[in-house]
């Protein structure tokens, strides 16, 4: 049978009906062996996360403020919810605990864990599953507080003839035994840390969304939900600006080439987004030549011309260099025969740029140079796109009709998008008519 790994999402435990769903949802596929859960996030729009609240105690404590009156707010969520749910766990003294402990100056790092930790002994009561403390499987640097991923391997090796087991997210711990926790939004990578662990057949990840969109929901109305994602184009979708999970929160898998399927918790029905290995991509279904579309603004172009550039030898070498030297990345380098061009986003050039372009024309001394501000970037993003016959013509055509102009054209080698840099002020217009010429395939 298929092996799962489940990590559910504060927003999918935030409550006792949010246990409800998640207990269904386990019990209806015994290949889930494994959940991860986060702490409890809001219930409403007004409502603050245990997270923050523990945070906020710390905070409170440290400033000699009432920290108790803070912390009794997440006493009273973690009482609901066992109450609610008709639990008979008595958590009384872990809470003291983590109080005493916060009042006598423990790291903020150790009070804002607790939230997983508290909500995984009480998950884990309610599933039947044994608790495992992530503080035994996740280890981080002693001396630098970082990651720790050769120990962790061995560590959570031993979750390897487990099953029904629920391992809080977030956290480790230091070597040397501190807690440590990961940047926030970091049940992520616990999840990602066990799926590997235990060598699942996926990993699934359980929010409050149907799925990746292949498009911005703030531009495009009402976007498709992507059914199959590659590892890879996921990296250029959030690379432009698309907000899917975090290539660093999921490198474990990643590496171990185990698909991740974001699911709904309030619509278990749905299948969700798979996101897969770029070789398991056959497998799956794929709807259309596009996986989305995503861009962002801010974006400098500098244009070289030069006489006979195409045989001059080291010129876009002397050109780097002067990027280099200041520190700066580049995007994209698109170049003609006498031109060079070079995309490069305004952050980065802001504070160089009267220097840089001096600098460029002591060093390479172009005939012109050019300057193009206010650029943004459109990456449409789909495996194989570049090489199906008539993708260009009709992503052109629709900017056409649009009345966009298009700046820049960068089909990169990666055969997975091709960019275009368009004026901001055509931003949002050129991303929906790029969004509808595709949606329908
Ligand atoms: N609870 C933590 C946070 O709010 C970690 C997580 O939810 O993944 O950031």
């Amino acid at each position: 049978m298929a092996l799962k790994v489940a990590k559910f999402g504060g927003s999918s435990l935030a409550d006792a009906s949010c246990f409800r769903k998640v207990k269904a949802i386990v019990e209806n596929d015994p290949a889930i062996q494994f959940v991860v859960p986060s702490a409890p996030g809001k219930r409403n729009p007004g409502d603050t996360k245990v997270t923050d609240l523990l945070y906020m105690t710390v905070e409170a404590a440290r400033q000699d403020g009432d920290y108790r009156a803070i912390f009794a707010r997440i006493r009273e969520r973690y009482f609901g919810i066992i109450e609610d749910l008709g639990l008979n766990l008595d958590l009384t003294s872990e809470l003291d605990n983590i109080e005493k402990n916060i009042r006598d100056g423990a790291s903020s790092d150790y009070a804002a864990s607790r939230g997983e930790y508290l909500n995984g002994l009480i998950l884990a009561d309610y599933l039947g599953f044994t608790f495992v403390d992530a503080a035994e499987l996740i280890c981080f640097h002693s001396s630098d507080g970082t990651y720790d991923d050769d120990t962790t391997q061995q560590w959570s090796r031993r979750l390897e003839n487990m099953s029904r087991v629920v391992v809080p997210g977030f956290y480790g711990r230091r070597r040397n035994g501190g807690i440590k926790t990961f940047s926030r939004g970091g049940s992520d990578i616990t999840g990602a840390i066990v799926a590997r662990a235990v060598h699942a057949d996926i990993y699934e990840n359980w929010t409050d969304v149907n799925g990746f969109m292949m498009a911005d929901p703030r531009i495009v109305e009402n976007p498709k939900i992507i059914r199959t994602v590659s590892y890879a184009e996921l990296r250029e979708l959030s690379y432009m600006g698309a907000t899917v999970l975090h290539e660093d929160s999921i490198f474990p898998v990643r590496r171990a080439k185990i698909p991740i399927n974001v699911r709904n918790t309030n619509a278990p029905e749905e299948p969700g987004t798979m996101i897969v290995p770029d070789s398991f991509l056959k497998f799956y279904p794929r709807e259309g030549v596009m996986t989305g579309v995503a861009g962002r603004r801010g974006f400098t172009v500098i244009t070289l011309y030069k006489d006979n550039m195409h045989n001059e030898v080291g010129f876009g070498y002397r050109l780097l260099r002067v990027l280099e030297r200041h520190n700066i990345s580049f995007e994209h380098a698109p170049s003609g025969i006498d031109t060079m061009s070079l995309v490069i986003s305004d952050v980065n050039l802001r504070d160089h740029l009267e220097e840089v372009l001096r600098e460029i024309q002591e060093e390479c001394n172009p005939n012109s140079i050019e300057l193009q501000t206010n650029m943004a970037l459109i990456a449409t993003v789909g495996k194989g796109m570049v090489r199906s016959r008539g993708v260009a013509a009709r992503l052109f055509n629709a900017l056409y009709q649009a009345g966009v102009n298009i700046r820049m054209i960068d089909q990169g080698s990666s055969e997975m998008n091709i960019i275009v840099g368009v004026e901001s002020a055509d931003f949002e217009k050129a991303l929906i008519a790029i969004y509808d010429a595709f949606k329908e395939d």
